[in-house]
């Protein structure tokens, strides 16, 4: 099976193999040192000295954990969306209560960052911007290094970030933007399974979550780092997962990192000419196309679930539709993590002898 959706991504056998090996006491010494360890290998691949965390998770939760540790419920908060996860990072905010101001810009665009610059004068009150790096819905890839430049060198807010998609596999350096917090989940470019999420914290961030009134508990990030003290977790972790992470770290920190964001710029660039050759167009703005996920338009006259099952059944490629509004007007490749050239060729060669086959009735 050749699944090439924005994840869960296929998980290269050694990583998986480590899945196998026994429990350990997540409270004994063993545990401690894989902790201490893999927090750190996340530290150099996050490019961050600040705190960091890992929760068992999915992605969503890191993204509760990002807002619940920093606000309190009234405050005012930007949120810059381009898309689903966008959508997704405003409503968690406003179901703790803070009052959220949304820009919102075309699916297929990225955030223009003179439009958060614009909101941040017209309403100085503001207190943290929430952005999604890359925008996964709609294969878009914001611009982090000048939105961040607007938010934390003018403005000197907290920016809140969600890279789910993005950290491992597309360059975020979260201390030279000034990141306050950056959130990550295991099943996206971290070659892993499902179930680990990681979480950066600044030390302004820690200045916010001391005056912070969202409840919390589960992802109160002050228990963390009072267990992280004495090498272990607040709860129960997945400790499979952890196994694998330590595993996919050594492998990311022994190719090195820039060499990783290279390779997947490198299969994007193959994905988007070969979709291009095959006389499909791409969905996002060239300047924003995501080196992790391609979207493509699907032609009027092609019917979008049968040309998705045709590729499952007769080719065992598994493609990502597109969510919600763009549900049948997009579908997208996932090519995050270990992504081979072959793989991307066959997606392209098996789209070109479907195509022809999944044409809506006339
Ligand atoms: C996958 C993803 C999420 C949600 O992650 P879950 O693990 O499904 O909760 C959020 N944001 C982005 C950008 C994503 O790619």
């Amino acid at each position: 099976m050749n699944l090439r959706i924005p994840g869960p991504i296929p998980v290269p056998n050694n990583i998986l193999e480590a899945m196998a090996k026994p429990m350990i006491n997540h409270r004994g010494p063993e545990f401690a040192e894989l902790l201490n360890r893999v927090t750190d290998g996340l530290k150099q691949v996050f490019q961050t000295n600040n705190d960091l965390y890992i929760f068992t998770a999915s992605g969503t939760g890191v993204m509760e954990a990002a807002i619940v540790n920093t606000l309190s419920p009234g405050d005012n908060v930007l949120s810059a969306s381009v898309g689903v996860f966008g959508d997704r990072f405003a409503e968690i905010a406003s179901t703790y209560g803070a009052k959220v101001e949304k820009l919102k810009f075309a699916e297929g665009k990225g955030v223009d960052p003179n439009l958060i610059r614009e909101s941040l004068v017209k309403n100085p009150n503001i207190k943290a911007v929430l952005v999604v790096h890359n925008e996964t819905s709609t294969g878009v890839t914001n611009p982090l290094p000048e939105i961040a430049k607007i938010v934390k060198t003018e403005f000197n807010k907290l920016l809140l970030v969600d890279g789910i998609s993005s950290v491992g596999s597309i360059p975020v350096q979260t201390d030279f933007l000034g990141c306050d917090v950056v959130a990550t989940a295991s099943q996206k470019g971290w070659m892993l399974p499902p179930g680990l999420a990681f979480l950066s914290f600044s030390s302004e961030a820690w200045k916010a979550h001391k005056v912070s009134k969202m409840p919390k508990f589960y992802f109160d990030i002050a228990n963390y780092e009072k267990y992280l003290k004495i090498g272990q977790p607040p709860f129960t972790p997945a400790l499979s997962v952890m196994y694998s992470l330590d595993i996919a770290l050594r492998q990311i920190l022994d190719e090195g990192i820039e060499n990783v964001f290279e390779r997947h710029f490198d299969i994007a660039e193959a994905t988007r000419n070969g979709i291009k050759n095959i006389g499909l167009e791409l969905f996002a703005d060239k300047s924003v196309a995501s080196n992790t996920v391609t979207s493509v338009k699907i032609p009027d006259n092609i019917d979008a679930k049968l040309l998705m099952s045709t590729m499952r059944k007769k080719y065992n490629i598994v493609l990502a539709g597109g969510q919600k509004e763009l549900s049948g007007k997009i579908f997208r490749i996932g090519h995050l993590g270990l992504c081979t050239h072959q793989e991307i060729e066959d997606v392209i060669e098996s789209l070109k002898k479907s195509l022809p086959n999944c044409k809506l009735a006339s």
